[in-house]
């Protein structure tokens, strides 16, 4: 193998080489604490730096207003599909953009406590595109969106217009930090880390303050309140899962931030589509117009041949481009540590895999 092992999975994923060296080098003795970073107590002074340093970054990096809280949850997006409407839906009108896998669960899970309405759904075309919703003029405690869909490999880059009483809330797990949105547009932003961030077991939340209510009812680790009250240390938080997003936030920072990675990211996503556009040998099942910078999804003519070539990659050092269980095809996810030299050599291996195979 001419290359080191590029590692395309959705997530968890490839992290920055240089973070992981870092934490390499510190594993076994942290600031001459003579302890390793995961037997910190997380009320001592180096952890809560460690706290601290990760919310400044990722404040730098997404220039977040001080009236949004950044809160450190475990239980993955998963676990927001039913944070969100238990602590949002006031008055159980909330509505949802059916893009893709995700927001169909994230939907299934708000439908258990509120009444949903799905403004629009392009699950008629397979998600090949994005449902269109321009302006929502309703009112909604909130709208639901999931910005990047990570399984079908379409992306909102632009987002549909709120009225005044209705805010955006959004499911961000697989492009946060790669692509630039305006916190501000959003009340609520949630991402699980394990594609952009570090590690998995740390999700994040920014939200806006003053839609944090105390809510006796809801149970106490579903309470947004109870994170923000807290900072994140009502109990026992995920401590190396923050400190290593806190080492890829620094890290982000240090190559130029978000709009350079979303430059980079771009330039990536245009290579692969190129080439598989001017290829006869592979399709894209996605609409040109809706394509997503961070999950590029392509097929060849069958699922053999797929499953070929994902074990003649994978032997080739190009591992994990298997398509979502549900799907099918291949996949590459080329987040932001995923080097360009990645995408040329996964491009170099599928032309000779087509010429090898027509
Ligand atoms: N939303 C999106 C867009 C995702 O890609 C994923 C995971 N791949 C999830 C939610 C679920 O995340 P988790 O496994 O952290 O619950």
């Amino acid at each position: 193998m001419t290359h080191p092992i590029y590692n395309f999975s959705a997530g968890p994923a490839v992290m920055p080489q240089a973070v992981l060296k870092e934490a390499h080098a510190h594993f076994l003795n942290y600031q001459q604490s003579g302890m390793s970073v995961m037997e910190l107590s997380h009320r001592s002074a180096l952890f809560e730096q460690i706290l601290a340093d990760a919310e400044a970054s990722l404040r730098r990096l997404m220039a977040i207003p001080d009236n949004y809280k950044v809160l450190f949850v475990q239980g993955g997006a998963s676990l927001q599909f039913s944070m969100v409407p238990l602590n949002l839906a006031h008055t159980n009108r909330v509505a949802y953009i059916d893009s893709g896998s995700w927001s169909q669960k994230a939907i299934a899970e708000a439908k258990k406590h509120v009444e949903v309405t799905v403004l629009a759904s392009s699950a008629d075309v397979n998600y090949s595109e994005l449902p269109q919703v321009n302006i929502v003029e309703d009112t909604y405690d909130y709208v639901h969106i999931t910005t990047n869909n990570t399984i079908e490999g379409t992306a909102f880059l632009e987002l549909p217009r709120m009225n005044d009483k209705t805010i955006l809330v959004a499911d961000m797990s697989s492009n946060i930090l790669s692509s630039t949105y305006n916190v501000t547009d959003f009340g609520l932003i949630y991402a699980g880390a394990q594609k952009n961030i570090g590690p998995a077991g740390v999700t994040i939340v920014i939200v806006r303050d003053d839609l944090i209510q105390t809510q006796p009812l809801l149970p106490t680790m579903l309470s947004y309140d109870t994170y923000a009250t807290a900072n994140s240390m009502y109990n026992t938080p995920p401590t190396f899962a923050i400190y290593m997003a806190k080492l890829v936030l620094e890290w982000l920072e240090a190559e130029g931030g978000v709009a350079l990675m979303e430059e980079r990211n771009r330039a990536k996503a245009e290579r692969l589509y190129r080439f598989i556009d001017e290829s006869d040998f592979y399709t894209s099942p996605v609409a040109p117009t809706s394509r997503s910078l961070t999950n590029i999804p392509f097929l060849t003519a069958s699922p053999t041949l797929d499953k070929q070539f994902t074990q003649e990659a994978a032997a080739a050092g190009l591992v994990n481009l298997e398509g979502h269980r549900s799907v099918g095809g291949m996949r590459a996810s080329l987040y932001n540590a995923m080097p360009l030299a990645g995408v040329d050599a996964l491009i170099d291996f599928m032309s000779v895999f087509a010429k090898k195979k027509s």
